[in-house]
């Protein structure tokens, strides 16, 4: 690191000012502009124009030092601010490589795009500073082997908590470790002047694909699809591609023969999965076809693989990152193909702080490097299709399983006649009909799944002497009973919400009697209970995000699911998306008609593809599927379309319904969601938003309304919603509307472009 004031004294203004080049430097702030800089002559004279755009640098912001980028004066705002104060120095140039042109175009793109500072998107950027240098990050501490520990060595309960966390697998520099333990650094220090641990330097752990190695051979149908990709490639040019294909075509094997064009050609690929848990199976296949792991990126990373990782991928030393929408801000230098795998996936939407659709913005990140993108679905969003409709996205077409296994036989259960026979107080929610399909496919020896998208033991309690209901203090929410998570003790109530935990009383608050409070209606832990009386031998696995905390309790279980220790799985949506159990023939949904409540405009078209997602999971081996839906709806659109697998009419419907409503794609929309924890003042404020709100021919502002969650964190919340024809620069109209407006302090103001939560 070349470091030109590493006095603090030197910090301050020189007089008579100094001579140097001018800059604009953005900082990973809020704001909406670069600020001026000036580049001592000395770094300045080594590239007479300056530094390169890119650029990361050290520069003071009053008493701070911070990290930020040499903005080029051709990308976003052209004006700057601080023109008018004194200038200051940049500090010093970091030991990272020049953030590539495409990505500081991308960060425009989403700053204006997303309503949102520039200085904002590239704090998603520069999201680990520590990685801006070199040594740190590949630094490890390590317990020393010789002969255990010294005797003489005193063993405080600090140290102590040190030691375990090294020995639970901890791993990161010193300052990591501390951090894990939650102890000081000078006890980890003084733990390494006593010889027990030790700083190593570690090579970085990705290793190149094996390009050797040969794919499976592809049906014509796969061929024809991975050659389109690999052209797509070769023409270096921005190039979006929908693949479309049925649950079971073989879409990654497909997208796999482009990953390993794109390897040849020396370059780094991405692929973006919506859930973390869905990468287990996925990592296997991707080691078994390239021979080495890919970089991950996602929020359980410890800080050391986090900056690792980081570092690697900005000195290209990374071939493939597979990650969440968050892996879209790495630095790569040499980007060659991006991959969004389950692209019709909502969790790619980020709903707070920049609030961006994860796919939408690698469309826009391919198309700023000039490379191809792939978005990968069986249930394209609609959004997607439309866009292959028009030609905008090439339309790849994958229309029969892998192997010729066919798609499974939905069939639809009338709740309303077919109904789940309830015993005395116990109530029961699986109907005769799928009793029967469970016990017939247990007995085969196959495996069956019931799905139900709903976490817990029971979305409501109330008391049966006095009707009192459980609600969060914080939230308009009721709270919902848990019983059996990892690691939990007894039953709880928890807020699906805000989080909140309460232990579930015995005694009614309200009414003082005791043995009084029912749980109403099933969650999934109720779904397991029903299954394990009805099915004593069944072998149950439970898959939640509640029963599975982390990747490697997922791994675990997929684990037991493949190897038959597992027969009868009951899970939430986390087990709908992705996973190839080539023994499961039976899934039961018990509840169809939960997604279809809301008010969220995409509710039939997130059902259905949800629906269709997990039943996609049935008879992907060699026996045949069977998809039993049980519905008090059977006559809805939804219901219908999958009990007929017509997709097709489906989604005509469904976008000549949009295309009326003037919903997207076919519309615009803006939420401006805004929170208080004083409802007056937030009603106020919100009269005097709506005088001003945007209302004209071809656009129209709803609201202030309460949200359909009034109560949040005990915040208050009001929503409006700006609604559009697509013609129209609905940035331009916001803009305008809250130009100049001073939000009081007590007031929060989130702006969600292109709202998928209507919450
Ligand atoms: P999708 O991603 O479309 O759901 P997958 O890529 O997971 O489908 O393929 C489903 C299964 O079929 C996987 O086990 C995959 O390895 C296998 N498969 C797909 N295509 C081929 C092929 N051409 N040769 C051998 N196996 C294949
Ligand atoms: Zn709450």
């Amino acid at each position: 690191m070349q470091d030109f004031f590493s006095e603090p004294s030197e910090d301050k203004e020189p007089f008579p000012p100094k001579k140097g080049v001018l800059c604009r430097v953005l900082l990973p702030l809020p704001i909406a502009e670069p600020y001026d800089y000036l580049i001592p002559l000395d770094i300045a004279n080594d590239s007479p124009e300056g530094l390169c755009p890119g650029t990361v640098v050290e520069v003071p912001v009053g008493p701070r030092r911070l990290n930020g980028v040499v903005w080029p004066h051709s990308v976003g705002p052209t004006g700057s601010s601080g023109r008018d104060k004194k200038l200051r120095f940049v500090l010093s140039v970091r030991d990272t490589p020049p953030l590539p042109a495409e990505l500081l175009r991308t960060i425009a793109w989403v700053a204006d795009y997303t309503l949102s500072p520039l200085g904002s998107v590239l704090k998603m950027v520069l999201s680990v500073p520590d990685a801006l240098s070199a040594g740190g990050g590949d630094k490890r501490v390590r317990l020393c082997a010789q002969g255990g520990i010294d005797q003489t060595l005193k063993m405080t309960p600090a140290r102590q908590k040190v030691l375990d966390s090294l020995r639970a697998g901890m791993e990161g520099t010193g300052a990591d470790l501390a951090r894990a333990a939650r102890v000081s650094p000078a006890v980890v220090r003084g733990l390494e002047k006593a010889g027990v641990i030790r700083t190593v330097l570690c090579a970085p752990a990705f290793g190149a694909p094996d390009l050797a190695r040969v794919g499976p051979c592809l049906s014509p149908d796969q061929q024809r699809a991975a050659g389109a990709m690999i052209e797509a490639l070769e023409s270096g040019t921005f190039c979006p591609i929908l693949l479309d294909g049925v649950t079971g075509a073989g879409k990654t094997e497909v997208y796999f023969e482009a990953l390993h064009r794109c390897f040849e050609q020396g370059k780094q690929a991405l692929v973006l999965l919506p859930e973390i848990a869905l990468s287990a199976q996925w990592l296997v296949r991707f080691r078994g076809r390239f021979g080495v792991d890919p970089a991950r990126w996602h929020s359980d990373l410890t800080p050391a693989q986090r900056r690792q990782t980081w570092r690697a991928v900005a000195l290209g030393r990374v071939s493939l990152v597979i990650g969440a929408r968050s892996a879209l801000f790495l630095p790569f230098p040499h980007l060659g193909l991006i991959v969004v795998d389950e692209e019709h996936d909502a969790s790619f939407k980020q709903d707070d702080g920049v609030a961006y659709h994860g796919r939408d913005m690698a469309v826009v990140r391919a198309y700023e490097a000039a490379i191809p993108v792939v978005l990968a679905s069986a249930t394209p969003a609609l959004e997607s299709m439309v866009n292959a409709q028009k030609g905008r996205y090439q339309h790849l077409v994958l229309p029969v399983r892998h192997g010729g296994a066919a798609l499974p036989r939905v069939e639809l259960v009338d709740l309303r006649r077919d109904r789940p026979p309830t015993q005395g107080r116990t109530a029961a929610f699986l109907s005769p009909t799928l009793r029967t399909a469970v016990k017939n496919c247990l007995d085969s020896g196959a495996q069956a799944l019931l799905f139900l998208n709903r976490r817990g033991y029971a979305p409501l309690t109330l008391c049966r002497n006095c009707g009192h209901r459980f609600q969060c203090r914080d939230c308009t929410a009721w709270l919902v009973e848990h019983r059996q998570s990892e690691g939990q003790e007894g039953a709880r109530l928890s807020c699906h919400h805000c989080g909140a935990r309460y232990p579930r009383p015995s005694v009614c608050p309200s009414c003082a009697q005791a043995n009084t409070l029912v749980a109403c209606g099933p969650g999934v832990e109720r779904i397991a209970e029903e299954a394990v009386a009805l099915f004593p031998e069944a072998r149950l696995g439970l898959m939640t995000s509640d029963h599975l905390p982390s990747p490697a309790a997922t791994r675990a279980m997929v684990a037991q699911v493949e190897s038959g220790a597992v027969n009868l799985l009951v899970g939430t949506q986390v087990l709908a998306k992705g996973y190839h159990f080539p023994a499961l023939t039976l899934v039961g949904v018990v509840d169809a008609d939960l997604g279809l409540l809301g008010g969220d405009p995409r509710a039939a078209e997130r059902s259905f593809q949800l629906l269709h997602q997990v039943a996609g999971r049935a008879g992907r081996g060699g026996q045949a599927g069977r998809v039993l839906i049980q519905t008090h709806a059977p006559d809805h659109p939804v219901m219908q379309a999958l009990a007929a697998g017509t997709r097709a009419r489906f989604l005509a419907e469904e976008s000549e319904n949009r295309r009326r409503g003037g919903l997207p794609p076919y519309g615009r929309m803006v939420a401006l969601i805004l929170s208080s924890p004083d409802a007056q003042r937030l009603d106020d404020f919100c009269r005097q938003l709506a005088e001003t709100a945007p209302q004209g021919a071809g656009y129209r502002t709803l609201g202030p309304a309460p949200a359909p969650i009034p109560l949040l964190r005990g915040r208050h919340r009001r929503r409006f919603l700006l609604q559009a024809r697509r013609s129209v620069s609905v940035q331009k109209l916001v803009k305008q509307w809250l130009n100049g407006l001073k939000t009081p302090s007590s007031i929060r103001m989130m702006i969600d472009v292109d709202p998928y939560s209507f919450f």
